[in-house]
């Protein structure tokens, strides 16, 4: 059985490299019908706050990623790593250490000064044979993991490739504090080799721990997971991802009127790839997605892809969906929005056009609110020719059954008498009734509008 985690740290937003991080994670045991699992890693009491748990929790709902097992949070597994930490002294493969910080520092600028790096000198590492100092009266210890002194430690990488490292390149890492409280690769061990992890897929900011893991999980007598690393995603303009890219925050794609399976099916194609294929559902990512397929070099972020694929999945979506997305958009503009004209059409008209909901928003607000179009966009328009054929337009309204084809005719017929093109009527319709010389077209415009709306804004310029 595949298990999967995703193992945040709730120290700010799930930004995109976490949330690809996560879909990874969630695609692959879909893929094998496996577990995935959301453990959040709050020890960093300092920088863990409610409001980034929540910021996650939000991020993943949106995205969809569901969990089958959790969240389950460090802060409330404290005595089982207490527990493990007490076995390991018991099994000599951790060990009291009473050097005090200002010792360490000492030592560290004594090696440093000789051309050393900067380790562990072993003071209190029992080794057979080895007489031990006698710890200072009422010190609290640390405890160090004992790592093996020679060898190497080796891990076949699903992305990287094998990755070798000497245990000489590794002191001996504090496990536990001297009050106690457990050290962030030790928590991490502990909960993979609990919650059964069979692949750990994060990020490659975590490379340099696994050496250290692998060892800890070995003297445990665990099953050591499988490990892939992935690559970081770099900004549009080759930088490492960061605020100054924009939105980093996936809530923010959001806010930014992105929709989530535009953003995943954009995060699916960060670094991962299936033939050329570009526009993928969800389901069908789970089917397809492995880890060979995944590049170990850096990915782009290319912002002009990402509107490209909001912009197709905006097209694709359900009118009554868009409507519900875009009318909490409103509402916070102050906007109401009524039975008539229906906000579902006019999404649905106005879906092909834009390239997220904010866009569909603005389309949407003008039909709702007391409409005052710019003088200088009135006096481009309705020119003197335009203006009678407006006006047979209006005495017509009342005539008409309101539906496109009929409203079509009688655009026809006003501009037939009048000798116009299309456009010398079209575009003053669309400037009274929008405020925006850029519409769908004009016939369908109107019909979203109730008869009357219509007749209240033309009255405007075409006085009874
Ligand atoms: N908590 C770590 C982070 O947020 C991830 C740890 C892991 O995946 O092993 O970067």
């Amino acid at each position: 059985m595949i298990r999967t985690r995703f193992a945040p740290s709730p120290t700010g937003f799930l930004h995109i490299g976490g949330a690809r991080t996560a879909l990874f994670s969630w695609a692959f045991a879909r893929h094998h019908g496996g577990q995935f699992i959301l453990r959040i890693e709050d020890t960093d009491v300092v920088r863990s706050t409610p409001e980034a748990v929540q910021a996650i929790l939000d991020g993943m709902q949106w995205l969809g990623l569901t969990h089958d097992e959790g969240p389950f949070y460090q802060m409330q597994r404290m005595d089982r790593y207490r527990e493990v930490i007490q076995t390991m002294l018991a099994a000599g493969t951790a060990y009291p250490c009473y050097t005090t910080p200002d010792e360490l520092e000492r030592m560290r600028e004594a090696q440093r000064a000789s051309g050393l790096k900067p380790r562990y000198d072993g003071t209190w590492r029992p080794e057979p044979g080895k007489t031990l100092p006698t710890p200072p009266a009422g010190a609290l210890p640390v405890v160090r993991f004992r790592n093996p002194l020679d060898g190497v430690v080796a891990w076949d990488d699903l992305v990287k490739g094998r990755i070798e490292i000497a245990n000489a390149e590794l002191d001996d890492l504090v496990i536990a504090r001297a009050d106690g409280t457990p050290t962030y690769n030790f928590c991490v061990v502990v909960d993979d080799w609990e919650m059964g992890i069979t692949h750990v897929i994060r990020g490659d900011d975590h490379v340099n721990n696994t050496p250290r893991q692998i060892n800890i999980l070995a003297a445990l007598g665990a099953q050591v997971p499988l490990y892939a690393h992935l690559s970081m995603i770099l900004g549009d303009d080759g930088q490492k991802l960061s605020k100054r890219h924009g939105a980093v925050s996936v809530m923010q794609y959001d806010d930014e009127g992105y929709l989530p399976e535009a953003v995943l099916n954009y995060l699916a194609r960060l670094g991962w790839s299936h033939g050329d294929e570009e526009v993928f559902s969800m389901s069908q990512f789970c089917a397809w997605f492995d880890l060979d397929h995944i590049t170990p070099s850096a990915a782009q972020f290319n912002t002009e892809k990402l509107n490209w694929l909001n912009a197709h999945y905006l097209k694709q979506a359900d009118n009554e969906r868009l409507a519900a997305l875009v009318q909490p958009r409103l509402a916070a503009r102050g906007v109401t929005v009524s039975a008539s004209p229906s906000l579902a059409a006019i999404c649905g008209l106005y879906k092909e056009r834009v390239s997220n909901l904010n866009e569909l928003t603005d389309a949407a607000e003008v039909f709702y609110i007391d409409l005052h179009p710019k003088a200088e966009i009135l006096a481009q328009h309705l020119t003197p020719e335009a203006l009678p054929a407006l006006a047979d337009f209006v005495a017509g309204i009342r005539e008409v059954d309101w539906e496109v084809a009929a409203i079509s005719a009688l655009i026809k017929t006003c501009i037939g008498k009048h000798g116009l093109k299309m456009p010398k009527l079209a575009m003053p319709l669309r400037v009274l009734l929008t405020g925006q010389a850029q519409t769908p077209s004009v016939d369908a415009l109107l019909a979203l509008f109730p008869r009357e709306l219509v007749l209240k804004r033309l009255a405007a310029a075409v006085p009874d």
